[in-house]
């Protein structure tokens, strides 16, 4: 099969990483005799740079009309003081909202090998931990009204957070299918003790929970999320909740696997064609370096193959090349935990994974 991929590279070590996916690809179109043309699109700070906005419309068309998109990461200091409305950030929200891709879907589990590596207590991360967060991605307080305005005490600024029925139905459904595939349990996160929009998302997501009987759900407040997280992950299954909370759970739980730079995610809509990127940003203090762990956009690209591509069997190629490479001790410097062992570069840790292909 030819498969068309469109690659938004970004800043920083976006190119670095997205190359480095664009390598296993081919290794994996070798291996299983598929062939992907990839066709690279500006996004972010390089696209400012390059015709003054960070998503020009050429780029939104050729995402449109790929059969998924792959991308690294946006940002950096160079267009940290420019206003809101063109920051490099402004790409990712416009290109989601333009694909429609309400789902954010963002696994996190320990490699038994890097348990060195995580920040937890032997005792909890022996438990090990296997999660996906589901993040609602194009709703909440990221594209509420805001704004400045004129106080009580005097200037002050604004962020509403609305939520509808459709919304948190279509994300809860996700959450559920999600669930069934897996150990079926959905917690569903939210801060219904002071929130309207929380209190909704309860109701609804309990409605569409008795469509899942098969699947246990239970509710937990954000800040117990948070506490849970870091005292029990092993506890989590899958874990439904907005798209603020989702943002800052999915980081705390990056953590808890030892590096963010080995975390995958994916952003889906209603049509086959998703957005596929690292958690990470784009680390402009190691950009340029060949320093960057490539783990998190391979992973990523797993996904693609997964979810956009319905390619199952060479999705497991990649992920277990990746188990393998860790498992056998390879480590970029991101993960390393034995200040004797020299630190593989991102090329030479992307070749490793190729010849496990
Ligand atoms: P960051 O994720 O870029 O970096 C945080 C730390 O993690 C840095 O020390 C970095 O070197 C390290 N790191 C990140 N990815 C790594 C990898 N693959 N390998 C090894 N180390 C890695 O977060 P930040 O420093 O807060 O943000 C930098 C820029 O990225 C900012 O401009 C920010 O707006 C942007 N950003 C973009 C995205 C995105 O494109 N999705 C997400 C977050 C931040």
């Amino acid at each position: 099969m030819t498969y068309n991929i469109a690659l938004v590279k970004g800043d920083g070590i976006g190119p670095e990483i997205v190359e480095s996916a664009v390598r296993v690809l081919e290794k994996v179109g070798e291996k299983y005799g598929h062939t992907f043309n990839f066709t690279s699109y500006l996004a972010g700070g390089c696209a400012i740079d390059a015709c003054g906005k960070p998503l020009p419309e050429e780029t939104v068309e050729g995402c449109k009309n790929s059969d998924s998109v792959l991308l690294g990461a946006v940002g950096g200091p160079k267009w940290d003081t420019l206003p809101g409305n063109i920051r490099p950030e402004k790409a990712l929200l416009g290109l989601r909202a333009a694909l429609g891709l309400y789902t954010n879907l963002r696994p996190a589990r320990i490699f038994p090998a890097l348990k060195s590596a995580c920040a937890l207590r032997p005792d909890i991360i022996d438990r090990g931990f296997d999660l996906v967060i589901v993040r609602e991605l194009t709703g909440g307080i990221y594209f509420g009204d805001r704004g400045r305005r004129e106080g009580k005490y005097g200037p002050e600024a604004y962020d509403t957070e609305a939520y509808s029925v459709m919304e948190v139905e279509r994300i809860a459904r996700v959450a559920f299918e999600t669930a069934q595939k897996r150990r079926k349990n959905v917690v569903s996160i939210d801060k219904a003790n002071v929130l309207e929009t929380s209190r909704l998302w309860r109701e609804t997501v309990h409605r569409i929970a008795a469509e899942y009987p098969d699947v246990e759900v239970s509710d937990m407040l954000v800040d117990n999320a948070a506490m849970q997280l870091i005292r029990d992950p092993s506890r989590f299954d899958v874990v439904v909740t907005s798209n603020m909370f989702g943002d800052i759970l999915s980081d705390e739980a990056s953590q808890i696997t030892g590096s963010i730079g080995l975390l995958a995610s994916a952003s889906l809509g209603a049509t086959k064609c998703g957005l596929y990127e690292p958690i990470h940003g784009s680390a402009p203090d190691i950009a340029g370096q060949n320093k960057a762990n490539p783990i998190a956009t391979i992973l990523s690209a797993a996904m693609m193959l997964r979810y956009s591509l319905d390619l199952p069997a060479e999705a497991d190629a990649i992920e277990n090349a990746v188990a393998g490479v860790i498992e056998d001790g390879y480590r970029t410097a991101d993960i390393l935990t034995d200040p004797a062992m020299e630190p593989l570069t991102c090329t030479a840790m992307t070749e490793k994974i190729m010849e496990r292909i």
